[in-house]
């Protein structure tokens, strides 16, 4: 068994890219000028990769309900093909709805794709695109009355599409658009064709949306009023599931949680062969820190060391608390030597940091680091990588003990 300590040159760090678990709730003890700054910047830019992130993934999701609004329109468009091989629309009809829902699908799907949706206040522009839709349907309603047959069932598919996303008030309003562009296409057929069976046609279909089109939109609200309840459900589910995976204290994951992550990478491990290490980091002398800061002080050294930690472990990484003033780091497919980067990391961070005099000791961490043999089980190595913390402790505390190698050959 071998130890690393603040005498060892620090070998090249890992590249893999750093992350931050949980947002400390309780504003820690400030570490020196710069080092902060540096550590602030990078919370900075995490949360900015983070946020491009969550916006890929939305326009992401635009664009696919867009393919399924084109999907519609294609339907649509093969009834009005239908309608043409049985002579009841002309080529004109046909050709006028084919330029019509290619260049409207093309249109938004540029929007999304250029991003110009995220100037609008509702991104997902579902008023735009329902509003384009009914009206492709009623120039088709008017230039091919046979097309009629397919407004109703089309107009209620558009007025679903909207249906969660939009208020009761603009549901209302889509319905007196497309109740008054229908009553024009019905005005304007009378005009050119002075038709008395149409028009009855007509108005019986008017009639229907009439009494149909209000109770949709009585029950779209009661729906909304649904998913919104569901959402907010799905929602609180999830912090509780996220709470119950947290230590109280310190907002970095909990024992539960560690050692469930430890036995599921595992597993990894065995189906994978990649290598995985297990650190057990345990602060020293810390009954003295609660001496010296009383037990409030203790618990916020205990935040900032869960802070330091998180804020140098890659994203693969889990740290969490197993108890009182001990903590667990699994590293997944990472060699000793990339755990020991870390851990070196971690313990020279918190050894030099500024407690602003608010300790006369300062703080110092041993840390135990094994990597996983192939079939062991979890509380052997959990045994090994204690073992080698314990002894860490016994060599004079603020260092890393490896067990199972040499450091030299950890480095090498
Ligand atoms: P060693 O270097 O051998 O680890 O010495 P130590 O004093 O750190 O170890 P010991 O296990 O004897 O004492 C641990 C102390 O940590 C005792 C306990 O009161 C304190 N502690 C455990 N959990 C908390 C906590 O949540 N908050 C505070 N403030 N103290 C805690
Ligand atoms: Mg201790
Ligand atoms: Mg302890």
């Amino acid at each position: 068994m071998q130890r690393t300590g603040e005498h060892h040159a620090m070998p090249a760090t890992d590249n893999a890219p750093l992350h931050t678990a949980a947002p400390d709730p309780v504003t820690p003890l400030r570490s020196a000028g710069s080092k902060s700054a540096k550590s602030a910047k990078i919370h900075v830019v995490r949360a900015r990769r983070q946020t491009i992130l969550n916006h890929r993934n939305r326009q992401n999701a635009r664009l696919q309900r867009l393919l399924l609004i084109g999907l519609f329109g294609l339907f649509y468009l093969v009834g009005v093909a239908v309608f043409y091989m049985h002579g009841l629309v002309d080529q004109v009809a046909l050709t006028t709805a084919t330029v019509l829902i290619t260049s409207t699908v093309s249109m938004f799907y540029l929007c999304f794709l250029t991003g110009w949706n995220n100037r609008a206040r509702e991104k997902n522009l579902r008023v735009p695109i329902s509003l384009c839709a009914i009206g492709i349907m009623l120039v088709l309603s008017y230039m091919a009355p046979a097309t009629q047959i397919l407004f109703t069932p089309f107009l209620f598919l558009t007025m679903t599409f909207v249906l969660h996303r939009v208020s009761p008030k603009m549901m209302l309003l889509l319905t007196i658009v497309t109740l008054c562009g229908y009553l024009l296409v019905i005005a304007v057929h009378y005009q050119q064709y002075r038709d008395w069976a149409m028009l009855q046609l007509e108005g019986a279909l008017m009639l229907s949306l009439l009494l149909t089109l209000p109770g949709f939109v009585v029950l779209a609200s009661r729906m909304q009023q649904l998913h919104n309840a569901l959402f907010k459900a799905t929602r609180k589910i999830k912090d509780i599931e996220e709470d119950a995976q947290r230590d109280v204290l310190l907002g970095c994951y909990n024992r539960r949680y560690i050692v469930a992550a430890l036995e599921q990478q595992k597993r990894m491990a065995d189906e994978s062969g990649a290598p995985l290490c297990l650190a057990v980091i345990d602060l020293d002398h810390f009954k003295r820190v609660n001496d010296e800061a009383g037990h409030l002080g203790g618990d916020e050294v205990l935040r900032t060391f869960a802070r330091v930690a998180e804020g140098n472990v890659r994203k693969q990484d889990i740290f969490g608390r197993y108890g009182g003033e001990e903590f667990l780091l699994v590293l997944p497919e990472t060699p000793l030597s990339a755990a020991l980067n870390i851990s070196e990391r971690i313990r020279t961070q918190i050894e030099h940091y500024d407690w602003q005099g608010k300790l006369r000791h300062g703080v110092t961490i041993s840390i135990g680091l094994t990597q996983y043999i192939a079939g062991e089980s979890v509380l052997d190595l959990f045994s090994r990588t204690d073992t080698a913390m314990y002894t860490a402790k016994q060599n004079g505390r603020n260092q890393v003990v490896v067990e199972g190698a040499t450091v030299e050959g950890v480095l090498a």
